[in-house]
C-alpha cells in the first residue's frame, strides 16, 4: 500500500498519479465527508468560514467546485495544485458518452453538495430568524412570513438532515 505523504512539490513528478481523495482534503479545513467519494470543505481560495467547496472522487479524477464561486484553478492554485494532480491527461473525456458521464456525475455530486451547504446555511438563516422575529421590527405582514419561513426551513432541514446529528459547528 503506498501513502500519499509524499510532498506536493512532486507533483510535476507523477503526472500520472493524481491526488487520492484523502489527500486532496488532507490540507482543507472543516473537511465533512458526504459519503466514501464525496465531501465539502472550506475552499481555499476565498475567505470561507463554513464549508463551500465541492469535492468528489470520480475514478482518478477529483471534481472541484466552489459555492461562493471561485474557478476551478484558483482553488488549485490556492493549494499550490495544478490540473495534473486532479485529472490524469489520458483521463481527459474522450468521447460524447465519457462526457456525459462526467458531468452527470458531477451534477450529482454538486446537487449532493449544494444540499448540504444550503442546510448549514440555512440554519444560519434560521438562526437569525430566532433571533429576530421575536424583536419584531418588521411590519406584521413580514414578521409573520418571516416566522412562517423560519418554520420550514426548520422542517425542511430536517428531512435533509435525518438519520444525520446536526451539529452546528461540526467538521
Ligand atoms: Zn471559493
Amino acid at each position: 500500500m503506498h501513502s500519499h505523504t509524499h510532498s506536493r512539490e512532486s507533483a510535476a513528478a507523477r503526472v500520472s498519479a493524481p491526488l487520492s481523495l484523502d489527500a486532496f482534503l488532507a490540507p482543507l479545513r472543516k473537511v465533512r465527508r458526504l459519503g466514501a467519494d464525496k465531501a465539502i470543505a472550506c475552499c481555499p481560495a476565498h475567505e470561507d468560514k463554513s464549508p463551500s467547496l465541492s469535492v468528489t472522487q470520480a475514478g482518478d479524477r477529483i471534481l472541484l467546485k466552489c459555492f461562493g464561486g471561485c474557478r476551478t484553478e484558483d482553488v488549485l492554485a490556492a493549494m499550490g495544485l495544478t490540473w495534473a494532480d486532479v485529472m490524469p491527461p489520458r483521463n481527459m473525456p474522450e468521447t460524447p458518452e465519457e462526457r456525459r458521464k462526467v458531468r452527470q456525475l458531477m451534477r450529482e455530486a454538486n446537487w449532493a453538495a449544494a444540499l448540504e451547504v444550503l442546510a448549514l446555511e440555512s440554519k444560519i438563516v434560521l438562526l437569525a430568524g430566532q433571533t429576530y422575529a421575536p424583536l419584531k421590527l418588521l411590519a406584521e405582514d413580514d414578521q409573520a412570513r418571516l416566522e412562517k419561513a423560519v418554520h420550514l426551513i426548520d422542517g425542511a432541514a430536517a428531512v435533509f438532515c435525518e438519520g444525520r446529528k446536526w451539529r452546528p459547528h461540526g467538521h
